[in-house]
């Protein structure tokens, strides 16, 4: 077991602070691509709304000309069957032109009802279209906004990490190659990336298990550096009484 002294511990505290903190600032960093993902999709389909919009409206548009270009027809048709009415001969194609005449004015009739519904349809479309814009307008803005907080967070985390790194390597220099090797090895092993934990009443603050009476004895002359039987993370025990008083 290499020996320890007190201050080399609170050095090694200090130090795994450092990294937890370094930790969390970077998973924080590491978030934020998917930050902005999300708010450029949510952006892209509210998009996609308004695009459905237009298209409706568009289609209700094209169908409206279409209406519009049959009734003109029919109109034509009309004049040149009633121009024909004056010019027949019997009784018969009298009647039958005048049947003809009816039935194109009553097709015409059902495609302005037609036509009607198809405005009533546009209007009400534009109006959603209208809605779906201003709410689209409402979300660039807000997402204009979050993205800024976003790049705000981004650059305070990057500033800290460059602190943190040289906070970092002032506490290493206080540290002798040997253990500083232990505790990266240790760290590594861990899940969580704790490599030192505190041992209170004979309990590991790492791993929540007690640790044998001999070694919490041990542990307690503060000398030499000791691994949790469980966890293997380095541990410490700190005189709380002592300091309370
Ligand atoms: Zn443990």
């Amino acid at each position: 077991m290499p020996t320890i002294t007190e201050e080399q511990i609170v050095t090694l505290v200090k130090l795994q602070k450092i990294d937890t903190e370094a930790q969390k600032l970077e998973s924080i960093l590491k978030e934020i691509p998917l930050r902005i993902g999300i708010l450029d999709e949510r952006l892209g389909k509210f998009m996609q709304s308004v695009e459905e919009d237009e298209n409706l409206i568009n289609e209700l548009n094209k169908k409206y000309r279409t209406y519009e270009s049959d009734v003109q027809s029919n109109l034509g048709m009309i004049q040149k069957s009633q121009e024909k009415l004056r010019s027949v001969k019997t009784n018969k194609e009298y009647q039958s032109s005048l049947k003809e005449i009816e039935e194109i004015k009553s097709k015409n009739s059902k495609i302005e009802d037609e036509m009607l519904e198809f405005l009533e349809r546009i209007e009400s479309a534009e109006s959603n279209l209208k809605a779906r814009r201003d709410a689209y307008s409402k979300i660039v803005d807000e997402t204009n906004r979050e993205k800024v907080s976003i790049e705000e967070d981004s650059n305070q985390c990057k500033q800290k990490l460059v602190e943190l790194e040289s906070d970092r390597k002032a506490v290493m220099e206080l540290l002798d190659s040997t253990i500083l090797d232990i505790f990266y090895r240790v760290k590594a092993k861990q899940p969580d990336s704790v490599a030192i934990a505190e041992v209170k009443d004979a309990v590991c603050q790492g791993c929540n298990l007690n640790i044998p009476p001999q070694l919490y004895n041990e542990l307690q002359h503060r000398n030499s550096l000791k691994n949790c039987p469980s966890c293997e993370r380095i541990i410490y025990w700190e005189d709380h009484s002592k300091r309370s008083e």
